[in-house]
């Protein structure tokens, strides 16, 4: 292992060498301001896309849950798939518009199409309220 008294630190805004204590991460409050202003930027500028893609999700979720499962109108008609089977049709289960808890089961929901994970089984089904604003 290093020792890091003996390893010169440098500013991880302008790169000078930092002297004294070791733990200092910036020469002064003025770079560490601009560390950190530029950070702010960058991430600002990142947002738009991890929001798109993000929205992009939601959407592959919505249409996976539209033509795996053939729905009646009625909202309390419910389909079922095997959970090995349901991983497999590639939802990704962090992202999701809405939740619903109901008889205790927890439903998401990707507009007005929903899933509830149990242990075995993923129920799916469809409620327009989940839909509504
Ligand atoms: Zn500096």
């Amino acid at each position: 292992m290093e020792n890091a008294a003996h390893t010169p630190k440098h500013c991880e805004h302008c790169g000078k060498t930092i002297k004294g204590r070791t733990d200092k991460r910036f020469c002064n409050d003025d770079c560490r301001n601009n560390f950190n202003r530029k950070k702010r930027k960058k991430r600002a500028l990142e947002a738009p896309e991890t929001i798109a893609e993000i929205i992009r999700i939601i959407k592959n979720n919505y249409q996976i849950l539209l033509t795996n499962f053939d729905l009646e109108p009625d909202p309390n008609a419910a389909s079922f798939m095997n959970s090995k089977q349901f991983q497999e049709l590639g939802l990704n289960e962090k992202f999701y518009t809405s939740v619903l808890i109901e008889n205790g089961e927890l439903w998401k929901y990707c507009f007005d199409r929903g899933w509830s994970a149990g242990k075995t089984t993923v129920w799916v089904k469809r409620n327009p309220n989940q839909a509504e604003i």
